[in-house]
């Protein structure tokens, strides 16, 4: 095994305040250096990414006076894929009295991410949690709220309290119109200089230092090199190198890869969440899955037949020939099991033959209950928009007949290694929200990336950049430098090359055959033989891939296969990485499940004694073996015991 990688020195965050864990940021941003309001407008900080991570950021950082460049894909900041997010954001309020606490969110977070995310992170994320709602209401976020004026919450996965804070089955759209309107109002000032349809393809280095990046503008192929004093990376997940997810069509890694083949550290790459309650896949000509959000757990009850290949429909199978399978497994958490329980339990039931619908990968997610006990009209209320949603895609009407659902990728709790200050190994260069290795372990509870990508715009990035910020503006660097030239005639040679191979295989069809080798060998289950495999599979399709792709037009116009083209070469070097970490990570944990690990009765079994630390790999060229530095993780709070939800 060890002839994919080389094992590298150990790698530890030195920016982590010690001493009492409730203190620790209280302390840090009292200790991070501060810069004088009339510096502010001299530095220059590039943002690449509009959604809640990057929005947030570049609002408040050009609202505390820094001079802010801002890169998206799409064609407007607001369309970024935080827009998708349906269910919730979580935050310690305790509106309930249910007794929940700041220390609970904690606790419950750094339990569901398995024992493998740092505490002091996940402190900081569930102390913030709490200024996240009241920045957002005070931009006018309208959150559900109950008849008295209170906010609303409802429950997700792996709590049993209600914190979730939402807006209908919109929530993420609604959080994005906030941060948006905070943007706005500072372009409008000429604080933030906005640069929509403009993708990033290189990050430019000089002395060691992050001070720009190439960017490709979409419409008309003009490549341009912009400086500035930091750059910050809020570009999301990578969930698409599987092909088929629930991610927006556009998210990809190219950002955070050019970035790791710079010298920036890769976190857990092969930590992916698979969400259990997603329409299934209904044939070959997808390109995309949809999410039923995890909110539909807290009224809908997930039950299969207990025969195997029982094929009737679901109103003629009585209810002792049902198995509520979650129910009957984990009594104490029911339907609201953590993400990688329900899913594997979904995968399990489907395994032994009684899985519904087409090609028997389905489970019943029924709402025949909630619908008696509350009246069609609260369950439409709540959910009303989900459910048309299914209807539309599937033409099935959930009021009447059970949903179908079955786990599909949906987040990467992988990405760009960064330090408690969330500077990545490049000095300079920071990573926010789904794009960095994140707060969330082996696997993210739902309604916490919101709460994330949030937390670390509003409120932890604009202290700890203006920390390194502070030792500036750094010198100018002149757009004939031999770094910038050097960066940009990398982007130049790219692209030419891609459309030099001029052969016929279309992208979408080199990237519907990596996703399918991903979802057999690292997806919801891996095992050695299999992710050895992979990494044979991966290699030969890219080799092919650079021989074989087609990608028709020029560079000099709007050229969506290009662009494609480009981000499908760069998840070939993920997908090899991802499934290098998946084998050498030889215990289960969340998200990543070896079948070689697993307790008696399937349940996922760690080795902390092993593997309690955060994998952070080094790029090591293009035909290298990647090398691995481990961060230990410590954990005084809450201490690593099994996962039990039963
Ligand atoms: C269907 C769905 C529902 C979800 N529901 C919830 C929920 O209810 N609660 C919850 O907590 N989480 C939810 N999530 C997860 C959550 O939505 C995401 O993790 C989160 O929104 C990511 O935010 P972000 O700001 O980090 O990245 P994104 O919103 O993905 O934004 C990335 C930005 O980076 C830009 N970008 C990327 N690459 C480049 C490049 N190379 N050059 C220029 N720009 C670039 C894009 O244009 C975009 O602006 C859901 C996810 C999905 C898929």
């Amino acid at each position: 095994m060890p002839e994919f990688w080389n094992d590298g020195d150990p790698i530890a965050d030195t920016a982590a305040p010690d001493g009492p864990i409730e203190t620790r940021w209280e302390r840090r941003k009292f200790s991070a250096k501060l810069v004088n309001p009339a510096n502010r407008r001299k530095l220059t900080v590039i943002v690449v990414g509009t959604g809640l991570a990057g929005g947030s950021a570049a609002a408040t950082l050009a609202e505390a006076g820094y001079h802010v460049k801002s890169y998206c894909y799409q064609d407007s900041p607001r369309r970024a894929h935080s827009i998708a997010a349906q269910g919730g954001i979580n935050a310690a309020k305790n509106y309930r009295n249910d007794g929940d606490s700041i220390y609970r969110l904690f606790y419950d977070t750094v339990k569901g991410g398995d024992f493998r995310a740092r505490e002091s992170n996940v402190y900081r994320l569930a102390t913030v949690s709490v200024n996240i709602i009241d920045q957002c209401v005070a931009q006018g976020v309208p959150f559900a709220r109950e008849y008295g004026g209170l906010l609303d919450n409802r429950s997700f996965g792996g709590t049993q309290v209600s914190r979730t804070f939402y807006a209908r089955g919109q929530t993420g759209q609604q959080l994005l119109l906030g941060a948006y309107q905070a943007m706005e109002r500072q372009i409008g000032l000429g604080n933030i200089e906005m640069n929509a349809r403009h993708e990033m393809l290189e990050l430019i280095v000089v002395d060691g230092k992050a001070r720009g990046i190439v960017v490709r503008d979409m419409v008309t192929g003009e490549i341009t090199t912009e400086m500035a004093d930091a750059v910050v990376l809020a570009s999301g997940g990578y969930g698409n190198v599987f092909f088929l997810s629930t991610n927006a069509k556009g998210c990809n890694v190219t950002a955070s890869w050019r970035a790791h083949r710079k010298g920036a550290l890769f976190g857990n790459p092969c930590y992916t969440q698979i969400h259990p309650t997603c329409i299934p896949e209904s044939g070959t000509h997808q390109s995309k899955l949809t999410l039923m959000s995890e909110s539909l757990r807290n009224d809908g009850r997930v039950w299969v037949p207990k025969a195997r290949e029982d094929k009737r429909a679901p109103g003629d199978i009585p209810e002792a020939e049902r198995d509520y399978y979650l129910e009957r497994i984990y009594p104490s958490f029911g339907n609201l099991v953590p993400r990688d329980i329900a899913s594997r339990a979904a995968k399990n039931v489907c395994d032994e033959g009684r899985g519904v619908g087409p090609g028997g990968l389905g489970v019943y997610l029924d709402f025949a209950d909630a619908i008696g006990r509350l009246g069609k009209t609260a369950v439409e209320a709540k959910y009303g928009n989900l459910f048309e949603m299914y209807q539309r895609i599937t033409g099935e009407d959930p009021y009447e007949t059970p949903m179908r659902i079955y786990p599909a990728v949906h987040y990467t709790m992988g990405g760009l290694w960064v330090d408690y200050d969330l500077q990545s190994t490049i000095p300079g260069l920071f990573v926010v929200g789904e794009a960095n290795f994140s707060d969330h372990g082996a696997n993210r509870l739902g309604a916490s990336a919101l709460m994330q990508g949030l937390g670390d715009g509003y409120f932890v990035l604009p202290t700890t950049l203006g920390n390194y910020l502070a030792a500036g503006p750094f010198a100018p660097i002149p757009q004939d430098h031999e770094e910038v030239q050097k960066a940009r005639k990398t982007v130049e040679e790219r692209i030419s090359t891609l459309l030099k191979v001029d052969g016929d295989r279309t992208v979408d069809s080199f990237h519907r055959e990596l996703g399918h080798i991903m979802w057999e060998y690292c997806g919801m289950e891996r095992t050695e033989e299999g992710l050895t495999k992979a990494i044979g599979l991966i290699r030969s399709l890219k080799e092919e891939f650079w021989q074989r792709v087609k990608v028709p037009g020029t560079g000099e116009q709007l050229n969506q296969n290009l662009e494609k083209a480009g981000r499908v070469a760069d998840f070939f070097e993920l997908a090899e990485l991802m499934c290098i970490d998946a084998l050498h990570r030889r215990e289960s944990c969340g998200g990543h499940f070896r079948a070689e690990s697993q307790t008696p009765d399937g349940e996922a079994l760690r080795h902390d004694d092993e593997f309690s630390y955060v994998a952070a790999w080094e790029y090591a060229g293009d035909s290298g073996k990647p090398t691995l530095h481990k961060e230990q993780l410590e954990f005084e709070y809450v201490h690593p015991s099994t996962r039990s939800y039963k």
